[in-house]
């Protein structure tokens, strides 16, 4: 799987992103945005973008970028 996220104007591909939720191990599928300030990019998995999105807000508070 390889997921491509936009910082600033340039396109990025991502392969082998792991999910960067908290103790995830699995492949990131899909990116939640970037975090300007600092050039990082937020991706999860399919499961954890499932749930984040079944909670449809933005509060997402065990998620952390270990
Ligand atoms: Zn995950």
């Amino acid at each position: 799987m390889t997921i491509r996220t936009t910082i600033d104007g340039r396109e990025e591909t991502l392969s082998e992103y792991l999910c960067d939720w908290s103790d995830c191990p699995n492949i990131a599928v899909e990116v939640l945005g970037v975090i300007r300030s600092v050039g990082m990019r937020a991706a999860v998995c399919a499961e954890h973008a499932a749930l984040i999105a079944n909670r449809n807000q933005a509060k997402t508070d065990r998620f952390d970028s270990a």
